[in-house]
């Protein structure tokens, strides 16, 4: 459906921005633009960038606007992205959501759908490190608070859960300072023009999934299904 709109989801690591970006970007059938996931794929393959970004993301630190702004300039010339996306971990930085503005104009959007996930640090910590994945099918558990029946294997296909690289303790700690030096801002900078939607995450996926359909419902004027 043509709906000629980016959708932006902002918050900390560990708001559970992935989970919820992918269940949206369904529900409104547009792609799921995750700059993150993005890059951890170059650094995957091997490529001339993921060799650049590989050793930044492992520190936690953000990746350069300049590197930012051409991955995304690239995927947005894609023909699944004519009619709208939504944005995960873009924009970080003002640099970058000034960059978005330009080429959201360029397209003949309107104003992009702005939702801030919002948590206390505790809550973030103990997903973020409690997170592990599993290596074959990509399902997402929490040792904490949402553990496997057995320890380290997935429920589903028996795959052996990893830790992302970028997860414990020490890269966690500058993730989140990252995110509250280049990030926090950007919140400021979408209130001012009256498209931020401010969404309490720390409640369950699918009541937070429930509260984001109800924006976006509102915002396109039709109804949602998750
Ligand atoms: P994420 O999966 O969104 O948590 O991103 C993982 C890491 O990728 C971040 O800690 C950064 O190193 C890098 N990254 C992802 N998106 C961006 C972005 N928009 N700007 C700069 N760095 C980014």
């Amino acid at each position: 459906m043509a709906i000629n709109r980016a959708f932006i989801f902002l918050g900390p690591p560990g708001a559970g921005k992935g989970t919820q970006a992918k269940r949206i970007a369904k529900l409104c059938g547009v792609p799921h633009l995750s700059t993150g996931d993005m890059m951890r794929d170059a650094v995957s393959r091997g490529t001339d960038l993921g060799k650049v970004v590989g050793p930044i993301m492992q520190r936690g630190e953000l990746v350069s606007d300049e590197l930012v702004m051409k991955m995304i300039e690239e995927r947005l010339a894609q023909p699944d992205c004519a009619a709208g996306c939504l944005f995960d971990g873009f924009p970080r930085t003002l640099p970058q959501s000034e960059g978005l503005d330009r080429i959201l104009e360029s397209k003949g959007f309107g104003k992009p759908v702005v939702v801030d996930l919002s948590v206390g640090e505790e809550k973030l910590l103990r997903r973020l490190t409690g997170r592990r994945t599993c290596g074959v099918g990509g399902e997402i558990y929490n040792v904490y608070d949402a553990p496997p029946k057995v320890d380290g294997i997935c429920d589903n296909d028996g795959g052996k859960l990893v830790q992302r690289a970028d997860d414990t303790a020490e890269v966690v700690k500058q993730r989140l300072a990252a995110y509250d030096r280049a990030t926090k801002p950007l919140t400021e900078y979408y209130r001012r023009q009256g498209v931020l939607h401010v969404v309490d995450a720390s409640a369950s996926m699918d009541e937070v999934s429930r509260a984001l359909g109800e924006i976006v419902k509102r915002a396109e004027g039709r109804n949602g299904h998750l």
